[in-house]
């Protein structure tokens, strides 16, 4: 680490400006909001500075004169704005130096012992991002999106804490249970969008109410981690991620995702690895509570929604019968993250009404029985989750219960992220083109008209299936 980042206090000290463009006045307003006592030299100030000045005459002073080497005593800080000549910064900094004064070169990192972040600024809480000068334009942008995910009115909530701090002491005189107090206090209290003041401090009387009994409480959050793309997260699934003691993820989640969780946290795989290493669904459920109970707040990492196909209605079910606080947090699921990247519209006033999602890995020990003839009916789109393995035998049955052999397909591999991969074809050809890429999971099938509308396709095969679903379509008869 070059810099260490500190909060410092400026109320009522002396920070000197050196310099009157219009690059330092960003550097005033913020001193000003500190509580600085600032002190600007300048021969020929900018307007925006004069204005400044004149706004706040009570904080700042401007001097019209240069630097002279005695101004430095009794200052805490001096700031050289970025239009003064090296000449002059050189000896306010290395004057500034000799004295221990902090001092910051607007722009001119080597005469700095100190940088201005960028921050976020949610009074009383601060943010603060840098990317120590490298990369100006990527803190803003990390600026913003963590601005993204603070909740709106988290500074009230630090406002009221920091008011009862004095009750919750009295409460709880012993320091673990009082920090026990607060972390559950705040776990539960984050979870919300936004916050209102009379309602946090209703919610801080209710738990004061409350006997503590000895037990962190844990809870599981069923969180859906999206198709991939680290970009298709929910704030509240972030929210979560970034919070949780404990993350148990499945093999679908990305590696980028994963990364998002506190550096802390316990990372635990509970997906079916390979073969050899499978964590069954009775063991990732014990693991859950098990944890849980501990006390730890635990985010459980699904691919796509947590409820869709994924076991999570099991894991749900589980986690109510053994008395934990869960939450489920919704994600997109891939039918909607993969049709997104492959540019095809589920469903199409003029071909698709409805849209049937399936999944096509029968329950071990079973076949694969499903409604043929209904998924071959007109109209509709048919969207297949784990259904790489049985294509063959779905597009056989699907053909055999009447579905045109010219009806539009695609498989998408990997959808929503780099290494992804569309392939299209008809349903009479996808088994044929899969075997030959060696498609493998995960990997989206999507069947119906719809397909041949993918917008944005720049693909022979997407324009030649076009054409042969035209024929095959105006060969069969509508349905009304
Ligand atoms: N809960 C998940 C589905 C779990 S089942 C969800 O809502 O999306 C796993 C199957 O989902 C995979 O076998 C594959 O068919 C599909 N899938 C998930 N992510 C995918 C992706 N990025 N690209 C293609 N298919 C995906």
């Amino acid at each position: 680490m070059e810099y260490l980042p500190i909060m410092i206090e400026l109320k009522g000290r002396r920070v000197l400006v050196v310099g009157g463009c219009s690059g330092v006045v960003s550097k005033v307003r913020l001193l000003i909001q500190a509580g600085a006592a600032v002190e600007v030299l300048a021969c020929a100030p900018d307007q925006s500075l004069l204005d400044v000045t004149a706004q706040n005459s009570k904080n700042v002073r401007l001097l019209r004169r240069s630097f002279m080497a005695d101004d430095l005593i009794g200052i805490t800080m001096v700031v050289v704005g970025p239009s003064e000549s090296d000449a002059t910064r050189s000896v306010v900094c290395s004057r500034a130096r000799a004295l221990g004064v902090l001092h910051n070169g607007v722009d001119a990192p080597a005469d700095s012992d100190f940088i201005f972040p960028g921050i976020i600024n949610r009074d009383p809480v601060l943010v603060a991002v840098s990317t120590l000068g490298r990369a100006p334009s990527l803190a803003a942008a990390l600026r913003q999106r963590i601005e993204g995910i603070l909740p709106l009115g988290v500074g009230k909530l630090a406002q009221v804490c920091g008011g009862f701090r004095g009750r919750v002491r009295l409460r709880h005189p012993d320091a673990t249970t009082r920090r026990r107090f607060w972390q559950r206090f705040v776990s539960t209290t984050l979870g919300a969008s936004e916050f209102d003041e009379e309602h946090l401090e209703t919610a801080i009387e209710a738990a004061l109410l409350k006997p503590d009994d000895g037990q962190r409480h844990g809870r599981v959050d069923l969180v859906g981690a999206g198709p991939g793309d680290p970009g298709m997260l929910t704030v509240r699934a972030l929210q979560s991620l970034q919070s949780a003691d404990v993350v148990a993820f499945d093999r679908l989640v990305a590696p980028e995702i994963r990364g998002l969780a506190r550096r802390d946290a316990l990372m635990l795989s509970v997906g079916k690895q390979t073969a050899r290493h499978e964590v069954s669904q009775e063991e990732t459920n014990k693991i859950l509570v098990q944890h849980a109970r501990a006390g730890a707040h635990v985010c459980r990492l699904k691919g796509g929604d947590p409820l869709v196909f994924g076991r999570g209605g099991e894991e749900l079910e589980f986690l109510l019968d053994a008395g934990i606080e869960t939450a489920v947090i919704p994600g997109i699921t891939a039918a909607t993250g993969c049709a997104a990247y492959a540019g095809i519209p589920l469903t199409h006033r003029d071909c698709a009404q409805s849209v049937v999602f399936i999944t096509a890995h029968p329950k071990r020990g079973t076949k694969l029985q499903l409604d043929w003839s209904n998924l071959a009916a007109p109209n509709q789109t048919v969207v297949v989750y784990m259904g790489v393995r049985m294509l063959p035998k779905l597009a056989r049955e699907l053909q055999a219960a009447g579905l045109p052999p010219a009806t539009p397909a695609a498989i998408v591999v990997n959808g929503t992220r780099s290494s992804g991969e569309k392939i299209f074809g008809t349903i009479e050809q996808l088994p044929r083109r899969a075997r030959a890429r060696g498609v493998k999971s995960p990997a989206l099938v999507i069947i119906g008209e719809v397909v041949a509308r993918a917008y944005g396709a720049q693909n022979a095969e997407l324009a030649a299936i076009s054409r042969a679903a035209d024929r095959s379509f105006a060969a069969t008869p509508a349905v009304a």
